[in-house]
């Protein structure tokens, strides 16, 4: 293989002046394959293939002011299906005249592109395909076709990007072109036809990164496997253990039937379990790793590696405690659209009229409901906040101290009114022997003890002697070294000054 020329590092490319988004999307008679307006012109590029992704890259192309050679085994059949500004040909002829060619077709046809070896040379081949599964070959598909066409510079890119997404304009879709080669200069070249079609090329490196490219299409929520299995293991412990409470108990101890609860109260109890946890979870490892640096006296120590994880997980953990809260928050809107419902309130009714009582109003009843409630919707709407600033769209609009305010200081508050919405519902229930059904205590004292560890283990963080040392550590200072510090001052000043690792 041709050495390696370039960084392997994620790099954002930065060779183009401009903004990304600098050429106008297509419109909606684009989409028709209708781009005759857009000025032809400028360099001229090939595209070998008429399929979905050949058709959609002709129109962005010809829509971004480049000439459009498309080069088809049957050029008269497939003319009609592209914008009239491309020129729709046999693949030596489309070949021929231009200078980077983009290969829309699957590699198991990169063979039968053989015969064009020759007006090839000297070429860069653009390598769009994409695999059907994940390391489906030993080597990538554009190793591969690099392997057939020696005399040519194959650059891997695009294959991240659908075929609707290069119709619909990069502002509806994926922005970004993972590009790699062992060529810088084919590199630039593709990654100005990217700049120019409104995508943000990225610099992957070299072309042993083709195979990481091609695999990122395949993945499936690679980020999101954790924290659902997660999400699915606390759904299972909580629904049996209420399932056990709700409707096995009461069917030994007192032969009534109650799996009429299992679809909507045993579901309605189990979800804001799961979404409290998990909203606890989120904050857990901030603390682990605080306890961490607190006890070794340094921010430069590894975490472990599962405590890694976790941190990298949280916005993930984080949204689906929001998908359960809201879940939740729709559940118990339905609970008074039950029949179960209807008929118990029928019967309290009547049990009331029987015996002559006129009311049965019980004002602490009435207060926590209220207040439960109330905290409540509160906690739902700052999750709400939480999930939608956690949107890369939003966050990039917000600078660090914002984002850090809402996901940190916003989300400790939602952890709290989270804690004080489940002790209302909890209210003296855990006092009540009654509810001890098989001696298991009521599932709401079960959910407490995370969030509240989480909660009590902030408070002693935010105690000045602790919060101080921390954030020196964090700023740098080690248990054992002589260094000098900055720090700032309670009113906000900094401060400067020199200490060793006893004081
Ligand atoms: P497609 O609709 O099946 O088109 C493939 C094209 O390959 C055909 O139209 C055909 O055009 C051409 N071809 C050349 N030699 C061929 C041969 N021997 N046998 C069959 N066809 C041959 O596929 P596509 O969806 O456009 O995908 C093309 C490439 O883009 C694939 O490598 C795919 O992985 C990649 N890709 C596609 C998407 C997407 O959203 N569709 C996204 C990313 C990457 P002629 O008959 O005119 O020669």
């Amino acid at each position: 293989m041709a050495p390696c020329s370039g960084a392997c590092t994620l790099l954002h490319i930065s060779w183009m002046s401009g903004g990304d988004m600098a050429k106008p999307l297509l419109g909606h008679r684009s989409t028709e394959g209708d781009c005759s307006a857009a000025p032809p012109g400028g360099r001229t590029v090939g595209v070998l293939g008429s399929g979905d992704f050949a058709r959609s890259l002709a129109v962005r192309l010809v829509c971004s002011g480049f000439k459009v050679l498309v080069g088809s085994r049957n050029p008269k059949r497939k003319a009609s299906l592209f914008p009239a500004a491309a020129e729709v040909t046999f693949q030596a002829e489309a070949v021929k005249k231009a200078d980077v060619i983009f290969v829309a077709i699957f590699r198991e046809h990169y063979s039968t592109l053989c015969d064009l070896a020759d007006v090839l040379v000297g070429k860069i081949l653009v390598d769009v395909s994409n695999n059907t599964e994940i390391n489906h070959h030993k080597e990538s598909n554009a190793e591969y076709l690099a392997s057939l066409f020696p005399a040519c510079t194959v650059v891997k890119g695009f294959n991240v990007v659908s075929a609707w997404t290069l119709q619909s304009g990069a502002r509806d879709g994926n922005k970004q072109v993972l590009i790699c080669s062992n060529n810088q200069e084919a590199k630039r070249t593709v990654a100005e036809i990217a700049q120019a079609m409104g995508f943000t090329p990225v610099d992957m490196g070299c072309m042993s990164s083709a195979r990481e490219i091609e695999n990122i299409p395949l993945r499936l929520l690679p980020a999101w496997k954790i924290p659902i299995f997660l999400a699915l293991g606390l759904f299972i412990c909580f629904f049996t253990y209420n399932l056990v409470r709700q409707v096995i108990h009461p069917y030994i101890r007192e032969q009534k039937n109650k799996l009429y609860k299992i679809p909507i109260e045993v579901v309605n109890t189990t979800l804001p379990c799961v979404s409290y946890v998990m909203l606890s979870l989120v904050y857990l490892p901030g603390v682990l790793a605080a306890c961490s640096q607190l006890y070794y006296g340094t921010k430069y120590r590894r975490f472990p590696d599962w405590l890694d994880q976790w941190l990298q997980h949280r916005k993930q953990i984080g949204l689906l405690s929001f998908f359960c809260a809201a879940l939740h928050a729709v559940y118990s809107l339905c609970l008074p659209m039950r029949r179960s419902h209807r008929y118990l309130l029928i019967e309290t009714a009547v049990k009331q009229a029987v015996e002559k009582r006129m009311t049965i109003w019980v004002e602490e009843e009435v207060w926590r409901m209220e207040i439960y409630i109330s905290v409540g919707i509160i906690a739902l709407g700052l999750l709400s906040l939480l999930a939608i600033t956690s949107l890369p769209s939003i966050a990039n609009s917000l600078n660090w101290r914002e984002f850090s305010f809402i996901q940190s200081s916003l989300g400790f508050v939602a952890l709290v009114i989270s804690t004080l919405h489940t002790l209302t519902y909890g209210w003296s229930r855990a006092f009540d022997e009654n509810q001890y059904k098989f001696y298991l205590p009521p599932t709401y004292t079960l959910t407490l003890l995370v969030p509240c560890t989480v909660i009590i283990a902030k408070v002693i963080f935010s105690l000045p002697c602790i919060q101080h040392r921390l954030l020196r550590i964090r700023r740098g200072w080690e248990k054992g070294r002589y260094v000098k510090f900055v720090l700032p001052s309670a009113t906000g000043e900094f401060s400067s000054g020199e200490t060793s690792s006893n004081v």
